[in-house]
């Protein structure tokens, strides 16, 4: 699926869209599009059929022939993010005067590559891509919580990360302790 990100782009601007415009009407983020549009994400079956749908063209404009058929790699695609804090892909913001990690490095990867896939690109952490719980691929971009058993997917930060986020992003006096994920 190399070509995929140019040939989005193309579309997009044939259409006088602009990347936030596409990503509304997809219903999916700015910043997936500019990451597709970019290679630096390869987008799953399901995100191409929404970006098909927003762009008015088919699916099969978007997605090569092969990942269309039945039983095809798609099937066992995955997904994997890094589970440090830090790292640069993963964002630390204030929300609501706390100190929050989100977790924005999920990517997703081609099922034959699952035992490549251990760790970050841009950090060199571990990356997260079952549930450390029941076991389960993490086939769907998700949240932090195991869409199979409900287990959490990562250690919480520990209070001395909490401790450098917080230096990190200086929250003020009023800080409320009591800290989200
Ligand atoms: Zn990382
Ligand atoms: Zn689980």
């Amino acid at each position: 699926m190399d070509d995929i990100g140019p040939k989005i782009a193309r579309l997009r601007k044939q259409k006088s869209m602009s990347q936030e415009q596409l990503a509304s009407a997809a219903r999916i983020s700015q910043a997936t599009v500019s990451r597709l549009e970019k290679q630096e994400q390869e987008a799953s079956i399901k995100t191409l059929a929404k970006l098909a749908r927003a762009l008015s063209v088919g699916l099969s404009e978007l997605a090569p022939p092969e990942a269309l058929r039945p039983g095809d790699l798609s099937d066992d695609a995955f997904y994997a993010f890094c589970e440090n804090p830090f790292c640069a892909r993963n964002k630390l913001k204030l929300a609501d005067k706390r100190p929050t990690v989100y977790w924005e490095s999920w990517q997703s990867y081609r099922g034959e590559n699952w035992s490549d896939v251990n760790f970050c690109r841009v950090c060199g952490g571990d990356l997260v891509k079952e549930c450390s719980s029941c076991g389960f691929r993490l086939t769907d971009k998700g949240g932090r919580f195991c869409t199979r058993c409900g287990k959490e997917l990562t250690e919480r930060p520990t209070e001395e990360e909490w401790t450098r986020i917080r230096a990190q992003l200086q929250p003020g006096e009023d800080f409320d302790d009591d800290i989200p994920f």
